[in-house]
Parts: C-alpha cells; sequence; structure tokens
C-alpha cells in the first residue's frame, strides 16, 4: 500500500500573556475532506528530507513564518487512509510544537484563510479530531511548564477588589484555600462606603486596604465611556477605572495578578462576556485579571497558565441564582452572608436624577454638593438648590455642611426642619434667598405660631 509522509506544526505566540494558535482554513479535498476544513500547517517530505526541515519548508511556504522556535520533548505523530480514485494511501504526519513572535501570516494559494485563536476557540475550530487531540496535548506542555514556578515554592500574590458581598469574598476563599496570598482591596467614594469591605475582610481574617477615588469615579459618571445603568450608574467606566487602579497598584507593589469577584451574567450590563472582556483589554490587564467565581466559563488567564492558580479548582458560576455561591459559603463557613445589594447610591434613580440636575447647572460640582443631594428632601427652584432636613439627626447635620454662599434657614421658637438654601450661580440677592429659603421652611412646618422666628444665616 502506497505511503505519504508530511510533517505539521502546531504553531503559538503569546500576546497580553495569552496564547494563541494558528490555524490554517483548507478548501475540500478528495481523500481527506469533502468539505473545506481547519488545520494545522503541514505538507509532503521532500525526497531526502528530515521531517523537521519539511515542516519549517512547509510552514515558510503556506504561512510565512520563519521564525520558529520548536519546543523540546513534543513530537505527535497521526496516522489514517485515505482513498484516491482505486487507491487507498496510508498517510503518516508528525507534527511539532513552535512558538514564533510573528502575527502576520501571508497565506499561500492553497489555503483559503487562517486564524490566531486561543485554545478554547481553536479546539472548537479545528476538524479533525486527532488535531483537536494534539492541540490539547500542546497547550497542556506550554501551560504546565510554569507548575514549576509554583513547586519552586513561589506564593502567589493577589490584589482582590473587596466590595463586601458574598461574591468577593467567596473569590478571595477559593485563592486562599490554594495558597495564594490575598491582600482585599476597596475602593470608596463620594457614593459609596468601605464600611461593608471592612466588615468582610474581617470575617475572612484579612486587613483591608482602601483607595479613595471619588474625584476620579466622578468623572466617569459625569462622561461615561460605555454607558449607564438604570439610574445614573456607569458601573461599566466605574470598574474600569477601579481595575486600573488595581492594576497600578499591581505592578507598583509586585503582586502577581489582580482578581475580582465578578460572576458572568450576574448584572446584565457590567458583567456579560462583553463587559468583561472589554474591561480585561482596556485595564491593561488582560491575562492578569483573574474572575475566580467564573473563571472555568472564561478564556485561561496568565495567571492559570503559568500555573500560578490552579484553574480545575476555580469555579464555572454564572447567572443570577446564588445556589452554589451559598454552597461555598457553606463549604468556607462564611457564617455572616452579607445581603447582596450594592450599597451605591448611584444606582438609585431618585439620587441619579437630582445629581443629573445638579451637574447640568454645576458640572464641576464638589465633594460637599454631591453629598447635600443626600441629606434631605431636595428641591431645585431653577439653578437653586433647597434641601430641607427630614428628621432631627438631618436637621443638625445640615448646618455642618454649609460653605460659603449658602444661606441657612433655622427656626428658633417653633419645632421644624433646618433648611439650607444654595445658589449654585450666585443669581439671588440676599433678599430674595431669604424670601425662598423661609418659604419652604414654613411650608414643611407643621404647625406655626403667630409669633414665630426664624434664624437666617448667610455663610460668608
Ligand atoms: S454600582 Fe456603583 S460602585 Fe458599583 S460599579 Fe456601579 S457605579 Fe461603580
Amino acid at each position: 500500500m502506497p505511503r505519504e509522509i508530511s510533517a505539521g506544526a502546531v504553531i503559538y505566540r503569546i500576546e497580553n500573556g495569552i496564547i494563541y494558535y494558528l490555524l490554517l482554513y483548507y478548501p475540500a479535498l478528495s481523500h481527506r475532506a469533502k468539505k473545506d476544513y481547519c488545520d494545522f500547517p503541514k505538507g509532503h517530505l521532500e525526497s531526502g528530507e528530515s521531517d523537521v526541515c519539511a515542516m519549517r519548508r512547509e510552514v515558510a511556504e503556506e504561512t510565512g513564518i520563519k521564525d520558529l522556535k520548536i519546543v523540546k520533548g513534543f513530537r505527535e505523530t497521526i496516522k489514517y487512509f485515505f482513498v484516491v480514485g482505486e487507491k487507498k494511501i496510508f498517510k503518516i504526519v508528525t507534527f511539532y510544537l513552535a512558538k514564533t513572535s510573528t502575527k502576520k501570516v501571508t497565506i499561500s494559494s492553497e489555503h483559503t484563510g487562517f486564524s490566531w485563536l486561543p485554545i478554547g476557540e481553536a479546539v472548537k475550530n479545528l476538524s479533525f479530531s486527532n488535531s483537536k487531540k494534539i492541540l490539547k496535548k500542546a497547550n497542556a506542555i506550554l501551560t504546565k511548564k510554569p507548575a514549576l514556578e509554583k513547586k519552586k515554592n513561589k506564593i502567589a500574590k493577589a490584589l482582590i477588589l473587596m466590595s463586601g458581598g458574598l461574591d468577593s469574598m467567596l473569590a478571595a476563599k477559593l485563592l486562599m484555600a490554594q495558597g495564594v496570598e490575598v491582600t482585599p482591596l476597596c475602593f470608596k467614594s463620594y457614593f459609596f462606603g468601605s464600611d461593608a469591605a471592612k466588615k468582610a475582610a474581617a470575617q475572612l481574617g484579612l486587613s483591608l486596604r482602601v483607595v479613595d477615588f471619588s474625584d476620579d469615579q466622578f468623572e466617569a459618571v459625569k462622561k461615561p465611556k460605555y454607558g449607564r445603568g438604570r439610574a445614573i450608574n456607569s458601573c461599566i467606566d466605574c470598574h474600569l477605572l477601579m481595575i486600573q487602579k488595581a492594576g497600578e497598584i499591581m505592578e507598583r507593589e509586585g503582586f502577581d495578578f489582580v482578581a475580582t469577584g465578578e460572576v458572568l451574567e450576574e448584572r446584565p450590563l457590567s458583567q456579560n462576556k462583553r463587559s468583561l472582556d472589554l474591561i480585561e483589554q482596556r485595564s491593561g490587564l488582560a491575562g492578569k485579571l483573574l474572575r475566580p467565581l467564573s473563571a472555568k466559563l472564561l478564556r485561561e488567564t496568565e495567571v492559570e497558565a503559568r500555573g500560578l492558580v490552579d484553574r480545575q479548582k476555580l469555579e464555572a458560576i454564572s447567572g443570577r441564582s446564588r445556589k452554589r455561591q451559598l454552597e461555598l459559603a457553606e463549604k468556607f463557613r462564611i457564617k455572616d452572608i452579607p445581603q447582596p445589594s450594592g450599597g451605591c447610591i448611584l444606582t438609585e434613580k431618585d439620587y441619579g436624577d437630582k445629581l443629573a440636575n445638579a451637574i447640568k447647572i454645576k458640572p464641576e460640582l464638589d465633594g460637599n454638593d454631591i453629598q447635600i443631594l443626600r441629606s434631605g428632601r431636595v428641591i431645585f427652584e431653577g439653578e437653586t438648590l433647597i434641601v430641607v432636613a427630614r428628621d432631627k439627626t438631618e436637621s443638625e447635620a445640615l448646618p455642618q455642611l454649609a460653605k460659603k454662599g449658602d444661606t441657612v434657614f433655622l427656626p428658633e421658637n417653633f419645632p421644624g426642619p433646618a433648611v439650607l438654601l444654595r445658589d449654585f450661580r450666585c443669581k439671588l440677592t440676599a433678599a430674595q434667598a431669604e424670601e425662598i429659603g423661609k418659604a419652604y421652611l414654613l411650608k414643611f412646618t407643621k404647625k406655626i405660631s403667630d409669633t414665630f422666628k426664624i434664624k437666617v444665616d448667610r455663610i460668608q
């Protein structure tokens, strides 16, 4: 029986820590495939040629790639029969594994296209099961190498974003269970605090780092690049900002990677596949951003490929059901399970409307302006903001927030609310401001005697 001997290569390159494999698309052939198919570069040995020389020559002819570095220890052979006319031919193809730094591919006329794909997609695209097997073996070799790194007692160091919710606690626990040294990092701003995160970190026995990113986040609220949620919240921009800042700390302080408690499809806007990919790419942390709760559903990261974290011990959670999270909470003995509420006031429609209105009047709002919008009943009269306290606590706190230019109104001889008037554009005379502020104080007072007195304090 006639024999045909060929050689080919599983070619890969690494970009941003991700391994991409080169696949070629072939037109249908009468013998091996009746349809167009996808496979590795390969071709016949010429007379007297070794299989390595043939592989290099074929790869250069089929792809234009000439800088192959062969990975030692990988040599796989496949054997099959095919029929041409009446003849049955026995074919042997030997594959090598080779690295290139060349991204540009110039295909020959024998092919219809090419693609560089990460492992999951590459396996899916290959047409033949024996090629899929070879690729999986090659990938195992490439991703196993750094496991040695771990054996050399390197303890991976991760910075984990901790919101205070159960998801980030579990993500931290999954890493800690693998021996990763975890440092929780929480962001706080005008719109949310760090108390929940502190509590969560304490429950895990970790000490929390807190970064105030109020001004940066406010800029993202004013001009979001990636849209808003149901209220004024621009979660993708906000998340991207947090990850970028975490990445800066990672680089500066020698952490190996950043992790989050994000769960695929848990939030429709910011946790779908596209948003997670976008955040990973735009944050500059491609390959170094790990989402332990959904890792098995996402592309393998450099962190997993290098063996710093065992992918098999991570999770494949998707969607809004909390079932798996609750199982894990039990497994990790997390007793005080935080409620799944975000605690970010930007997600509240009512507050978002007030903030949007205030931004329209004065885009350069400061922290005090933002805080005052949540310090009582908020009313806009044109470009003037009036805040009326709703209870005793607010009545005591409101005057403390007054700043230069504000007018504060306090009932002197009757029970009533404190009122603060802030004329954003300084258009009112003192008399006009007094008239408006007093009117609101009286409007929200239940009983007024004829002898009422209101203290008016204009802050200089
Ligand atoms: S809910 Fe608030 S803190 Fe969380 S990502 Fe959205 S805007 Fe940022």
